[in-house]
């Protein structure tokens, strides 16, 4: 392979003994442990090993994590009462429910009940506006760590053309705000997009959030790409990104492997955000 391998759990290991490093500095001036509350609803497998991966985040950096687990059963009403009652308590500084809820819930309605300073995840309006008006705010957790692995290895961001396929709310849309912030000429491609190859072939940067395994190829790669895979798809039991990741290799300059790429740093981008969010809380209270 010739690309250069963009190693998630080295950045990810390096940042947590960073933030562990600032949360322990921020106990003994304020007394007390930044608190992330995390709320699994329903016992849906994969997000149960999130949750135990945020937690496990949590103590390798001196957060305190409170653990609420409900039932499926639980009501809309009973599950806005959990949140509500996180929102006004004033020991926890970041609260994250994990998605997806379980259907009959109104994830939206839940969502937005956590307030924008407490908002570890930075889906709340008021983060998402903020991110669009280029205002400092939370921004989602994946799209901001892929953007600390290009940070790291240096590579050239302004007047790029950078190419996302994929427009959710947490991965494609912030990315795609996220680099143009930077300056990169940015465009944004989905499942009703023409020419995708062609677009994708212009691509200085090119960053994969689609959910289909393999789905980028070589012939869509410009010579020297930098190539950023955030897809997470289990096929015969393995974890497979969204990208061809043998034959991109050979002409990317830089590639994230799957696992071990962009997955690693959207925890640690998590723990980063409630490190922050805790600190801001603390200085807008001294003010
Ligand atoms: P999503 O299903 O919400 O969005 C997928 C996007 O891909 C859509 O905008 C859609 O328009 C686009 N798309 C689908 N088919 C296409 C096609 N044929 N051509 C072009 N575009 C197409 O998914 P998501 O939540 O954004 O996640 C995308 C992938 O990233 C998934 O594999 C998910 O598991 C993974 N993911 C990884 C992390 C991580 O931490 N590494 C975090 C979030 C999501």
């Amino acid at each position: 392979m010739n690309a250069k391998l963009i190693d998630g759990k080295a950045i990810s290991a390096k940042k947590r003994e960073e933030i562990r490093q600032k949360s322990e500095l921020f106990e003994k001036e304020t007394g007390r442990k930044i608190c992330l509350a995390v709320v699994l609803i329903g016992n849906d497998p994969a997000s149960e090993v999130y949750v135990r991966n945020k937690i496990r985040g949590c103590e390798a950096t001196n957060i305190k994590s409170l653990s609420y687990t409900l039932p499926a059963t639980i009501t809309q009403a009973q599950a806005e009462e959990v949140v509500r009652a996180l929102a006004v308590d004033d020991a926890v500084d970041g609260i994250l429910v994990q998605l997806p809820l379980p259907a009959g819930l109104n994830e939206t309605k839940i969502l937005n009940l956590i307030p924008p300073e407490k908002d570890v995840d930075g889906f709340h309006p008021v983060n998402v506006g903020n991110l669009v008006l280029g205002k400092e705010s939370t921004v989602a957790c994946t799209p901001m760590g892929v953007m600390t692995m290009l940070h790291e290895y240096g590579v050239e961001i302004s007047g790029k053309n950078a190419v996302v396929i994929g427009r959710s709310n947490i991965v494609g849309k912030p990315m795609a705000l996220l680099l143009l912030r930077e300056n990169a000429t940015v465009t944004v491609c989905h499942s009703k997009t023409k020419n995708l190859k062609e677009i994708c072939k212009n691509a200085d940067i090119l960053v994969a959030a689609i959910g289909r395994p393999a789905f980028v190829t070589a012939d869509m790669v410009k010579e020297g790409a930098v190539v950023i895979d955030v897809g997470i798809n289990r096929v015969d039991g393995k974890l497979k990104g969204d990208v061809d990741f043998e034959k991109v290799g050979e002409k990317a300059s830089y590639i994230t492997p799957v696992p071990g790429g962009v997955g690693p740093m959207t925890i640690t981008t998590l723990l980063e955000n409630t490190y922050l969010c805790g600190v801001k809380r603390y200085r807008a209270k001294k003010r």
